[in-house]
């Protein structure tokens, strides 16, 4: 598809300190698209747009299975109105602008352009035994967060269901395309995976402040093929900076995904000042509402806790985080500490390497399982909280 002749949406100014976006601005909606609707919906969209409706499962099997929305390679649908088909039920929705490797080309950060040019990253990571993929729910954040440069950038807008869903696509493409070339070099069998099998909800905007969308694209990823890409629940993790409401809401969609709270900080005195949500709901709150998500799914709740020099990372803050922890049970939760990476005007830094390690003891002390995680593509601006997208 030829790039949208759309005005370009304009570039959001930097939030004032505090300041909270929970409702993103309204634009310009980006085209329908397949992978929008569930099964039955596309059926009906497919009818709308003059098609029968049995279409639906021949493109789902193209795009969710294939990975392919070329035309000339769906031989099963009819030549005459294949091509227009196919530009209506599958709109490009992201153009690649830059990709950008690191860690030996295991880590591969991809900035797209969307239908009204806003800008949204999405990170695809290697390892031995699994795909992770770090995709974004929203052009932007609205929760300001000071340490995190996609939050200080400010919210543009949301992403549709689908403008999420093609983010994972394109990595699946990115890795089926690299499967002759390692074959090349390590013999017939590729000796690590090459289909995507975790997915997290890091990389721009807060997921549930997009709760529909988002959760539409859970469905996408999680569905059986060719309904969806059958990724395992379990490898999804959404992310979040606490919006209560919106955990307890995802509670009752009953789903085995994991939960990670953005906690960054066991008191409000200090929580209020690095997430701004929190003065809206405080620690306890977000706290208990992922407790009961841990009570409701069985999944393990993660708790992610950035270390920032001389700010969250002293003892008693580590003694406090596993107290209010442990006192809610026990197996419920993993603490996933991350040393800061660096944002453009910020004076943080991440802890140093003692007072990490003596963080993560003392909340290993009380019972709660604590494991540093590893950053990846801090070089690249493809690290958490590095995601601004500037082209
Ligand atoms: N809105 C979601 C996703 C944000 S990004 C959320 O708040 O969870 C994913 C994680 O990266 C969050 O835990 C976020 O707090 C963290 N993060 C943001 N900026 C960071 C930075 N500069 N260094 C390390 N982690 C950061």
């Amino acid at each position: 598809m030829s790039e949208s002749t759309a005005t370009p949406v304009e570039i959001t100014t930097r939030p004032e300190p505090g300041r909270i976006l929970l409702k993103a601005p309204r634009r310009g909606k980006p085209p329908k698209h397949l992978a929008d609707f569930d099964l039955a919906g596309r059926k009906e969209f497919l009818t709308e747009l003059g098609h029968p409706g049995f279409r639906a499962s021949q493109l789902s099997t193209h795009y969710f299975d294939h990975l392919t929305t070329d035309p000339q390679r769906m031989t099963d649908l009819p030549a005459a109105t294949r091509e227009e088909m196919v530009a209506a039920a599958m709109p490009q929705l992201l153009t690649e602008v830059r990709t950008l490797e690191a860690d030996g080309g295991d880590t591969i950060k991809s900035v797209y352009r969307l239908f009204d040019g806003a800008l949204v990253e999405s990170v695809l990571m290697r390892y031995e035994h699994r795909v992770t993929m770090c995709i974004s729910s929203q052009a932007g954040c609205g929760m300001n967060c000071p340490f995190c440069a996609t939050g200080q950038a400010g919210l543009t807008r949301n992403l549709s269901t689908a403008e999420i869903v093609e983010q994972v696509v394109a990595g699946a493409r990115r890795l089926k395309s690299m499967q002759g070339l390692e074959q090349a070099e390590h013999g017939t069998e590729a000796t690590r995976p090459l289909r995507v099998s975790n997915i997290v909800f890091m990389g721009m905007g807060e997921a549930l402040a997009n709760y529909k969308a988002s959760l539409g694209a859970v469905h996408r990823l999680i569905d059986p093929s060719p309904e969806g890409l059958g990724i395992s629940a379990r490898g999804i993790t959404m992310s979040t900076v606490g919006l209560v409401p919106g955990i307890r809401k995802f509670t009752m969609e009953n789903l085995p995904v994991t939960l990670a709270l953005s906690l960054h900080a066991p008191d409000d005195e200090l929580r209020d000042e690095l997430i701004p949500i929190n003065t809206r709901w405080k620690v306890d709150e977000a706290l208990d509402a992922a407790y009961d998500y841990y009570r409701q799914t069985g999944r393990r709740v993660s708790i992610e806790y950035a270390l920032i020099r001389d700010i969250n990372d002293q003892g008693w803050r580590a003694d406090l985080l596993g107290k209010k922890l442990a006192q809610r049970g026990r197996g419920w939760v993993h603490v996933n500490p991350i040393p800061l990476n660096p944002t453009p005007g910020s004076k943080w830094t991440a802890s140093r390497p003692g007072v990490e390690q003596n963080f993560v003891e003392r909340l290993r002390a009380h019972g709660i399982p604590t494991t540093v995680r590893d950053t990846r593509g801090s070089d690249i601006d493809g690290a958490c909280g590095q995601l601004a997208a500037a082209s």
